[in-house]
């Protein structure tokens, strides 16, 4: 499979190297040349497989020839190795709750796919590879935990010290080897600031040999695909006449990487019936569904922030997969923009009556799916459930009353020690930092 860049002014290239370089060098994102059939037995037997067959099979024809069978399926192996369970919370609704990995967030298939495939490239450079990212949050958690103890490449992360929840700081400080923090004295916005100004340093990567993590890589939004895959096979088990009435999905979408995953499996021949993208007050999208304007803004915050994006980068690669064809678009996908307080009054009421804890990003699906199934009788429903909403006390607890327990894995962490380099605000001291590992 090669790979071309949507602002078309850039050479084709590899998988492999769509995955070292990210982006594409005239700023578009990698897109595949065609979008792989899949073959037919796979859907209709698809109870049959298991999780690692499916996640091969769909995957494989992406990679191509850059990484060899045996060891593509080790990788797939060891992405998918937690539960992604379908839970019922209605007659209509059910929930697929992504949030089983190790850092609790659906980020963590697209940080442990792409980091064993970047480990695998530079497995015999004599250079080693340095990942270098800025983060407000969940990424940060996903891609220290996908690249831990990953050979050959070092991860320098840059967070806004004092500015990150406590579960979030004890995922990027904790794990130490390889995994390297840096509390920078300032805000995000100078986090990110230090990363770009580094990736322009000539003389600086001419020596380090510098790469991103960025949700735009291929490496981490292909694998996306699989858990929609895995949602249709438990979708079939669950009842008989279920592969007759496909699912409506509904996606909480920020940067539309998730969703554009979704759609891209169901070009390739997973059934489902509809795809809502459900929004905070961030309604870029929603706002172009109706007016057919795409008018990016500034984000605003809202209480479900992992999706606060003013100008969602992956909604190119979805007008892409439609060849730009506004009518086909509209068939296929939805898009509504939801309040934070209709966030918090679903909290509550699914919480209250069917029992069942979300956390915001999928109570704002979940409000946008039930919308949308009034309107639709007859059909049902899947939501993305895409963190735990332990992830989100700070905003769940005060909703519903109540503590929310620790999961094992982040009690553990919690108590872990914090090893963190603090670093004022400043891209010389980044870049002696930088020069300090080579
Ligand atoms: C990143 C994130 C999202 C948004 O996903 P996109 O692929 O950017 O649309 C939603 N929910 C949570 C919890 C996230 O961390």
């Amino acid at each position: 499979m090669k790979y071309y860049s949507t602002n078309h002014n850039a050479p084709i290239v590899s998988f492999k190297e769509a995955t070292i370089k990210g982006q594409a060098p005239d700023k578009g994102l990698y897109f595949p040349e065609n979008i792989p059939s899949l073959p037919e037995d796979l859907i209709k037997n698809i109870r049959h497989f298991s999780k690692e067959e499916i996640a091969y099979r769909v995957i494989a024809p992406y990679v191509g020839e850059a990484i060899p069978k045996n060891e593509l399926q080790r990788i797939v192996n060891d992405t998918v190795n937690f539960d992604i369970p379908l839970v019922k919370i209605t007659d209509t609704i059910a929930a697929l709750e992504l949030y089983h990995g190790p850092t609790l967030a659906f980020k963590d298939t697209g940080a442990r796919f792409m980091s064993r495939c970047l480990g695998y490239f530079v497995k015999d450079n004599d250079k080693k590879v340095t990942v270098l990212v800025a983060t407000s949050g969940d990424t940060g958690g996903a891609v220290a935990n996908g690249f831990y103890d990953v050979e050959g490449v070092d991860v320098v992360i840059l967070y806004p010290s004092g500015k990150v929840s406590s579960v979030q700081e004890k995922q990027l400080t904790t794990l130490g080897k390889n995994i390297h923090a840096l509390e920078v004295d300032g805000t995000f916005d100078d986090c990110q600031q230090m990363v770009k100004q580094a990736f322009a340093d000539e003389e600086l990567n001419k020596q380090v040999f510098l790469t991103s993590a960025n949700s735009i890589n291929v490496a981490r939004w292909l694998p996306q695909q699989f858990y929609y895959f895995f949602a249709y096979q438990q979708w079939v088990t669950a009842s008989s006449g279920a592969a007759e009435n496909p699912p409506v999905i509904c996606v909480p979408s920020g940067n539309f990487g998730n969703i554009c995953a979704g759609i891209l499996a169901h070009v390739a021949g997973l059934p489902v019936q509809h795809f809502i993208a459900a929004c905070n007050a961030n309604d870029v999208v929603p706002a172009f569904m109706q007016t057919q304007q795409y008018i990016a803004k500034n984000a605003v915050a809202t209480i479900s922030n992992a999706m606060d994006v003013g100008n969602p980068s992956n909604f190119v690669r979805i007008l892409r997969i439609f060849n730009n064809e506004f009518v086909n678009l509209q068939k296929v996908l939805s898009s509504v923009s939801i309040t934070d307080d209709e966030t918090r009054a679903t909290l509550k009421s699914v919480y209250t009556n069917q029992q069942y804890l979300l956390d915001p990003h999928g109570a704002v699906g979940y409000s946008a799916l039930h919308r949308y199934l009034q309107h639709h009788p007859g059909q049902k429903g899947i939501v993305l459930e895409t963190a735990h909403p332990v992830k989100f006390y700070d905003v769940v607890e005060p909703v519903i009353g109540e503590k929310i327990p620790l999961p094992p894995a982040v009690a553990a962490q919690i108590n872990a020690e914090k090893k963190s380099t603090k670093i004022s605000a400043d891209g010389a001291l980044l870049k002696d930092f930088l020069y300090s590992m080579a």
